[in-house]
């Protein structure tokens, strides 16, 4: 394995050029006019990283099932902001990024998300695992999508859209719940031809169209993550596997906890958590440690690596942590390290798809 050492001023200059990018983004947010050139989703149209959008947020809202009263609710995103601004105080280019997040949180906060017991046996479940089947994966008929529809036709007029908003929000208006409904179960059971349907009547970037669907699940996705938990059949040791155990999404960012500090994947679609090898690539499977690196960044506050792969050119941005990021904390490591997806390009590395599981089909 080899290593790099990367200066944190390096990723200053980084989280310069994503503002740049953002800058009309956050001017239009202020701006009752509504002139339509954020430019946010031009980040994540360069390439694979339209994911990164994905992922964010929607556990500010009330993902937490004991959160049912909206004082409790509006405590958690006050929270958020308050971490937040504690950031932007140590680091001022962060502004941007928290406002485009708050604005998703704030829209978010609307909707409960409703869910239906999936309710399969421990022998169901156990047998799924043993047979590398994410927990969802073949359930989606069962699963409660109202609460999603919801927050899809919310988000359609969400700030962060970028040029296309004027589109989504046209959509936000006129599309059926029963199209939302269709669209959001074929995201889940990988039907990429409806998707793509829905995203020419109404002219919509597939790019931004995937990010505002998978936000639009997350809290649902979360509650199934939490009945998966509660059936205590997960065996993280006999998983170790590239893709998540509940919805079979790919690994969204890596923390690195414990004294042995174990390399647990955690999903930003449904914040599921399952470790994975250390050395070990999970784009492409290579154990070759001489074709696997780490680049280290040391920041003031937390520590980041970057794990690349020179066999797939795949990497895996990680945080040091003590304990598991509750979801909340989880969308706000994954929004406040951009600038680590950034470098990574910037060095030649990629997301690389998985091949496994229903949402990765996407
Ligand atoms: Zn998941
Ligand atoms: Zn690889």
């Amino acid at each position: 394995m080899k290593e790099e050492w990367v200066p944190a001023d390096t990723l200053g200059c980084l989280m310069r050029e994503i503002n740049g990018l953002m800058h009309e983004t956050t001017d239009s947010m202020n701006d009752m006019a509504g002139h339509q050139q954020n430019n946010i989703n031009s980040i994540f149209r360069k390439g694979d990283s339209v994911y990164y959008l994905a992922f964010s947020f929607l556990f500010f809202n009330k993902s937490g099932s004991q959160l049912t009263e909206r004082g409790a609710v509006m405590s958690k995103v006050r929270s958020v902001k308050n971490v937040w601004s504690r950031m932007i105080d140590k680091n001022k280019e962060l502004k941007n990024v928290s406002k485009i997040h708050i604005d998703l949180i704030e829209r978010l906060e609307k909707a409960e998300p409703s869910v239906a017991e999936l309710n399969l046996s421990r022998e169901e479940a156990e047998g799924k695992l043993k047979e590398g089947i994410p927990y969802l994966e073949g359930e989606e008929d069962k699963i409660e999508l109202s609460s999603a529809v919801i927050q899809f036709r919310e988000l359609s007029s969400w700030t962060g859209l970028g040029d296309s908003r004027s589109n989504f929000k046209k959509m936000g208006k006129k599309a059926e719940d029963m199209e939302i409904h269709h669209l959001l179960k074929a995201w889940l059971t990988g039907e990429s031809r409806t998707i793509d349907q829905f995203g020419d009547k109404f002219h919509l970037p597939l790019d931004v169209l995937f990010v505002l669907v998978r936000y639009s699940l997350l809290p649902t996705l979360h509650e199934y993550a939490k009945e998966f938990d509660q059936t205590k059949v997960f065996n993280e040791e006999a998983w170790m596997k590239d893709y998540c155990p509940v919805c079979g999404d790919q690994h969204g960012l890596a923390e690195y906890r414990g004294s042995e500090r174990f390399r647990h994947f955690r999903c930003l679609s449904c914040a599921g958590d399952w470790v994975f090898w250390r050395i070990a690539c999970p784009h492409c499977d290579n154990r070759d440690h001489n074709k696997l690196s780490t680049i280290f960044i040391k920041e003031e506050k937390g520590s980041f690596q970057i794990d690349v792969c020179d066999e797939c050119n795949g990497y895996v941005k990680g945080i040091n942590k003590l304990d598991p990021s509750s979801p909340i904390f989880l969308l706000l490591d994954d929004f406040a390290t951009f600038h680590l997806d950034m470098l990574a390009r910037e060095k030649g590395y990629f997301r690389v798809p998985v091949k496994t599981g229903n949402l990765s089909k996407m």
